[in-house]
């Protein structure tokens, strides 16, 4: 008989039935309410009518991608996993690393935990860039659908996934690229039922159009179709999101953007201190590369109290915290953040310096992520669970903790 799991400080039980946790990339709460509200999402609307449990939790900062999908498969925040962004900077090597690599991570997964204890576990991802941290020491299933029609039994534990979805490899820009994970979640718990999933879109869809636009509404749709067939196959679901999504524009539709390098330059001298925007990775057309937080690395001889409080007076910034602060009120790892952590506010995004932002791929005015803006998430589960503290500060990270010790159902 399988036994509980210990993961990170945490105990998680056996599951009484297969249980998929879908990670909705840029799920701001209000796309759920206006498709429910437009009737584009019946399924969700029963579950927040109370056929499920909903909660509104808070993610980790920065609000981005990774850290935050890490936290969801690890149960803990960056402090302890050590995912916190796409890059940091390494002073001592005097250069910008990249963590995509798994070998960035400090804590194991959930899902691997599972699969060593011999639960059948399968992870899906829009886009490739998350696979290798997500399938870090699991066996099981693990691919793209960014590289669908490059799986083999060796890499991945599957092959033929085109063949098995039914559905062309999408471009990594659209949003077939989150269906095809829907469809392909669908496909395995019909053929294959594994013990766990773990389902990981992309926000192709929620940094393109505001709540209860009629794109938004349709890219629900699509997700309420799947999430009903889901429930319909007997799985415990759980939905959360990575983080929120919020315009970043003005009236006239251009980008609010704090070129921060360009003022430290300005004040300091050119390049004496620098500026890490962590949202930035191989794919930045739908954001150019710019989101709400960033991390600044000063010279020791600038006073960082005074130029904290210097940065923190330009119009647009919410907060400015020294490394020690970051790391306390965030739970960010200290050695891989910067002197000072910066946030702006709700519709306006820091970049670096004007020249080396690259708008032209923009279409539609900015939406993006990456502040305290938008740390709010669904958190919801498609089965009733016992009363709870009022007081507990529900987190994105506590989705496995929610479908596993939470919601069972008296046998
Ligand atoms: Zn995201």
């Amino acid at each position: 008989m399988p036994t509980d799991v210990t993961v990170n400080g945490r105990t998680y039980r056996w599951m009484d039935r297969p249980l998929v946790v879908v990670c909705v990339d840029g799920c701001q709460y209000e796309y759920i309410t206006a498709a429910v509200a437009a009737g584009a999402a019946p399924y969700l609307g029963r579950l927040l009518a109370g056929a499920g449990t909903s909660f509104v939790a808070d993610c980790v900062m920065p609000s981005f991608t990774n850290p935050n999908n890490l936290s969801i498969v690890t149960g803990v925040p960056p402090a302890v996993h050590g995912i916190c962004g796409n890059y940091f900077f390494d002073p001592e090597r005097g250069e910008e690393v990249m963590m995509n690599d798994p070998r960035h991570l400090r804590a194991g997964t959930i899902l691997a935990a599972f699969s060593a204890a011999g639960a059948t576990v399968a992870v899906i991802t829009a886009k490739d860039k998350l696979r290798k941290l997500l399938g870090y020491q699991m066996k099981g299933i693990c691919f793209s659908s960014e590289y669908a029609d490059k799986v083999t039994l060796a890499e991945n534990g599957i092959s033929n996934v085109v063949e098995l979805v039914g559905m062309p490899v999408p471009s990594v820009y659209s949003a077939a690229l989150s269906e095809f994970v829907f469809v392909a979640g669908v496909k395995l718990l019909e053929r294959e039922r594994p013990d766990l999933m773990y389902l990981s879109t992309t926000d192709y869809i929620q940094h393109k159009a505001a709540p209860g636009t009629q794109q938004a509404n349709d890219f629900y749709a699509m997700m309420d179709r799947n999430l009903a067939r889901l429930d319909e196959l007997k799985a415990t679901l759980v939905l959360t999101a990575d983080h929120g999504m919020n315009a970043k524009h003005g009236a006239d539709g251009q980008p609010n953007v704090i070129y921060l390098q360009d003022t430290l330059d300005g004040w300091l001298g050119a390049g004496k201190a620098r500026v890490i925007l962590p949202i930035t990775d191989p794919y930045v057309v739908h954001h150019g590369a710019l989101g709400s937080f960033a991390l600044v690395y000063v010279p020791a001889a600038a006073a960082n109290r005074a130029l904290g409080q210097r940065i923190a007076a330009l119009p647009g910034i919410e907060t400015v915290l020294t490394r020690a602060q970051a790391a306390a009120q965030f739970e960010l790892p200290a050695d891989r953040i910067g002197d000072l952590v910066v946030v702006s506010q709700r519709d306006t995004v820091i970049g670096t310096s004007r020249d080396r932002h690259d708008l032209s791929g923009l279409d539609v005015p900015l939406r993006s992520h990456g502040g305290t803006s938008e740390q709010k998430v669904p958190l919801l589960v498609n089965r009733l669970v016992g009363k709870q503290p009022g007081t507990r500060r529900w987190r994105n990270f506590d989705a496995f903790d929610l479908g596993l010790n939470l919601s069972r159902r008296p046998s």
